[in-house]
């Protein structure tokens, strides 16, 4: 005898990952549920990529102001409204917001606006309304949320989620950590005219990240104003008369108005009732998957940031598409994980793709790099002292682009067309036999002839 459920399936989670599952697995034909806790949209829309970037832009003026000068423009009077930045993002996201639950509605998908928990394998109780609901398939979409450290003072410190919504800008930040989201706000902030400290732990920003645009970074933003302190641990945080001060395993103590926490996120797993159903959990409260999604239970799947592997939007929307064309299609469906560009949204931009230097080292028998270090023709006349750099590397073997990795501008609009060729297996004779498009930064990509050979001091 088949058991019936209410639904097909029951997702967990309306973020980039969950919503793209839900809609694709309706289009299938599947009858299927969403819960969201909060606001449809998920961390993307709503706290992550689209509200940060729309802040980019608002930081990116007074850089261009400056830049204009060289131009001829003299610009005076020049003042900025944070709570109209703030208000302007936020109407913006309501209107996506409501555009993502408008989408699900139209593919047929039942929209819950409440807490959904896991009573068994098969069974949800919905938080809001105290109601239990069946399904025969399960996707957990449940995301992530930023970590903080237990320090004296922790509760003192925002997050990535707080910096959104700000009632007033500070005078001085000091930000922790050197991963995406610290460098990401550290421009921000540094561009809407903030005094801001980096303090990171490790010996240069950007762990993961090739060397070549960590230290072109780092030297870049400090260039433009930042403080980076490398090395350097925080021992505790005081208020102080409305600010703090933070005190730091220098021995040294700075004062802030504001101290951000920007020290990485953890799956969103905590009182989730996955103890219910068996589900295998990894060390960092992650949800263990197989390649498909699939858990250690037959009808419980996971994707996205919940799963605690490559945290990027697109990443989790593939795999939440995937896990509705393996299930609800026919057609079992893998994620390509090969070739994935990422950008990081700092002042320069950093945008790259495949493997590092030496990822490539490690991996390959023998390895060509190709490097260019120059002045933006923009530059000449704006006087900004910053240079691009744009680096290849190749598999001396097979020819093959295996790593491209760029810091200026654009940066990350050039990976992602960057990706495609190497994708499909571009070699550096491709690259070479490709036309330039001048005047541009990137025709250096097509145009590197020389391989780079370190010199004694390097
Ligand atoms: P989420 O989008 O986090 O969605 C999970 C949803 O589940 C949330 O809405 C949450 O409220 C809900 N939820 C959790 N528990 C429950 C429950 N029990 N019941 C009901 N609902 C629940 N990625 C990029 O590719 N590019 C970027 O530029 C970028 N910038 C970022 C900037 C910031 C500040 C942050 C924080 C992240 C950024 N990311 C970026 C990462 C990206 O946002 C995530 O990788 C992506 O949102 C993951 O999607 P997801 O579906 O796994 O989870
Ligand atoms: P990251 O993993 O990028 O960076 C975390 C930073 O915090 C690292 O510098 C890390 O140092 C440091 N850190 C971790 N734990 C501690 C600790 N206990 N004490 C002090 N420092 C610590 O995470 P983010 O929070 O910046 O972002 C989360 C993810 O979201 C990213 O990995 C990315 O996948 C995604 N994202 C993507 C963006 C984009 O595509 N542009 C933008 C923003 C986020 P160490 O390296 O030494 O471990």
């Amino acid at each position: 005898m088949t058991e019936s459920y209410d639904y097909d399936l029951f997702v967990i989670g309306g973020g980039s990952g969950g919503v793209r599952a839900a809609r694709m697995s309706a289009i299938h034909g599947a009858k299927v549920a969403i819960a969201e806790e909060y606001r449809y949209g998920g961390t993307c829309v709503i706290r992550g990529c689209v509200p940060k970037k729309l802040f980019v832009y608002a930081s990116h003026v007074s850089g261009d102001v400056e830049d204009a000068v060289g131009f001829g423009w003299s610009v005076e009077g020049l003042s900025f409204d944070w709570s109209t930045l703030v208000a302007n993002k936020d109407k913006e996201i309501k209107r996506l917001e409501g555009l993502y639950a408008e989408n699900l509605e139209k593919a047929g998908v039942e929209t819950l606006h409440e807490r959904a928990e896991f009573v068994d394998a098969h069974t949800i109780r919905l938080a809001g309304s105290g109601k239990t609901v069946t399904a025969r398939n399960i996707l957990v979409a449940t995301g992530g949320r930023p970590f903080v450290p237990d320090i004296p003072g922790a509760e003192h410190v925002i997050t990535s989620n707080e910096a959104f919504h700000l009632e007033t800008l500070p005078k001085r930040i000091v930000i922790v950590g050197a991963g995406y989201i610290a460098l990401e706000f550290a421009c921000i902030f540094n561009g809407l005219g903030v005094d801001v400290q980096v303090v990171y732990r490790g010996d240069q920003v950007l762990r993961g990240f090739d060397d070549d645009l960590r230290d072109g970074l780092a030297e870049a933003m400090r260039e433009r104003g930042i403080d980076i302190r490398l090395k350097t641990d925080i021992t505790g945080i005081a208020e102080k008369d409305g600010s703090y001060e933070v005190g730091l395993s220098s021995g040294e103590t700075v004062g802030a108005d504001l101290v951000m926490y920007a020290t990485g996120r953890v799956p969103n797993t905590d009182g989730l009732g996955l103890e219910n159903t068996g589900v295998e959990m990894g060390s960092k409260g992650d949800i263990v998957v197989d390649e498909f999604g699939r858990t250690s239970i037959e009808n419980i799947f996971a994707v996205g940031d919940v799963t605690h592997r490559v945290q990027l939007t697109p990443v989790a929307i593939r795999e939440g598409a995937a896990f509705a064309e393996t299930v609800f299609n026919d057609n079992a469906t893998k994620v390509d994980y090969s070739c994935i560009p990422t950008a990081v949204f700092t002042d320069p931009e950093i945008g790259t793709v495949g493997m590092t230097e030496d990822q490539a080292r490690q991996a390959h028998k023998e390895i060509d790099i190709y490097k260019s270090r120059f002045r933006p023709l923009k530059h000449t006349l704006s006087g900004r002292n910053e240079q691009m750099i744009i680096k290849l590397i190749v598999d001396g073997e097979t020819d093959r682009v295996i790593g491209c990795h760029m810091l200026g501008s654009d940066a990350g609009e050039i990976a992602q067309a960057v990706a495609i060729a190497m994708r499909m297996g571009a070699t550096k004779a491709d690259f070479d036999a490709t036309v330039a498009l001048h005047p541009s930064s990137a025709e250096e990509l097509v145009t590197m002839r020389e391989k780079w050979q370190p010199t004694a001091a390097e």
